[in-house]
């Protein structure tokens, strides 16, 4: 063996280490996402984990939805922040429930902390659970929390390259949200552009374009979510 073959030989050896250790945090953390995911599904619960960066309105497009929502679908929110629990009392004035997970130096939530928050609910009492996450568009996707979809919030302020730039949260979502499109025409935002990072970065998500300030657009996300409601359900007593 050669000094070459050696030292090739000791990188492997420590990555596969280093490997072994994140498959082991992450294994963890896949356990309680299962165990959240089949309590939900007993539940006939539709579960929505909500990303974005900060500031890209995901506190007040759950206001709206949940707000709008009424006597339509039975909603409760589980709110992810650093600090403060400004976000889950805003939410509350929809009459939703809200419980708030204060992460402290945690940027991203974790499967367990949202089985103990979702512990707090009434889960049969309700159609639709969502999470909103610590906004961080960077590690929250290595963290599965037992959802059924994973929606992603990018506002139009904050530029038409957002997919290119954080690839792998984008590759992970079930459906893309653009938000603030009211302030489109002030931002100079090039929404063909955006559109187009969406398609090639994530194909597989369905794309909606909304102000959750306007309620501009809101109305085709509402009857998405019934429908995908009506899904969880047919597949809980059709199992
Ligand atoms: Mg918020
Ligand atoms: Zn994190």
């Amino acid at each position: 063996m050669t000094d070459n073959d050696m030292q090739q030989a000791i990188g492997d050896g420590l990555s596969t280490q280093t490997i072994a250790v994140n498959e082991g945090i992450l294994s963890k953390n896949d356990l309680f996402a299962a165990r959240n995911r089949a309590r939900f599904k007993a539940s006939g619960l539709l579960v929505l984990n909500v990303l974005s960066s900060p500031g890209s309105g995901k506190t007040a497009l759950i206001e709206r939805t949940l707000t709008d929502l009424q006597g339509r679908l039975r909603g409760a929110v589980i709110v992810g922040d650093l600090a403060t629990d400004n976000d889950a009392k805003r939410i509350a004035r929809s009459g939703a429930p809200a419980i708030q997970i204060t992460t402290g130096d945690m940027c991203h939530l974790e499967a367990d902390m949202v089985g103990k928050a979702a512990g707090q609910l009434k889960l049969d009492d309700l159609d639709l659970l969502i999470v909103e996450n610590v906004g961080n568009l960077v590690c929250p996707s290595g963290y599965d929390l037992g959802e059924d979809l994973r929606v992603v919030l990018l506002s139009v302020t904050e530029g038409e390259d957002k997919p290119l730039k954080y690839p792998v949260m984008f590759k992970t979502a079930d459906v893309v949200i653009v938000n603030k499109i009211d302030l489109a025409e002030a931002a100079g935002f090039d929404r063909a552009t955006a559109l187009d990072n969406i398609r090639r970065i994530a194909p597989q998500a369905v794309i909606f374009e909304v102000s959750a300030r306007t309620g501009q657009g809101m109305e085709q996300w509402y009857a998405w979510l019934e429908q995908r409601n009506q899904a969880v359900n047919a597949g809980a007593s059709n199992p």
